[in-house]
């Protein structure tokens, strides 16, 4: 749960994808993303080396997967229908289910 009053530093964490102040203990340090090249060398320098300092706190709301975007939902079915009519046409099951 976010910290509602003045944050104190020493105590609190400030989460990096919320930019709200947290308890320690409500999130864990993450490594950045991989955006390109440079946050690569440097996420494989910071690995190589044990920097710790290049990792941010996460607080553990943000680090649960998001859901499954509606216009992702809506391209999902029409693919599952657009497969469902063309194994209908390869069995030739259209004939049984529109006759002629
Ligand atoms: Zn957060």
């Amino acid at each position: 749960m976010p910290i509602t009053g003045l944050p104190n530093p020493h105590l609190h964490r400030l989460c990096r994808k919320c930019r709200r102040w947290h308890e320690s203990d409500e999130g864990s340090l993450c490594a950045p993303t991989i955006a390109g090249p440079l946050s690569f060398l440097r996420n494989l320098r910071a690995t190589a080396m044990d920097d710790e300092t290049v990792q941010h706190f996460v607080c553990f709301a943000c680090q649960k997967p998001k859901g499954m975007s509606p216009l992702l939902k809506i391209m999902l079915a029409v693919a599952v229908a657009g497969l469902v009519a063309g194994l209908a046409s390869w069995f030739h099951l259209i004939d049984y289910i529109l006759p002629p």
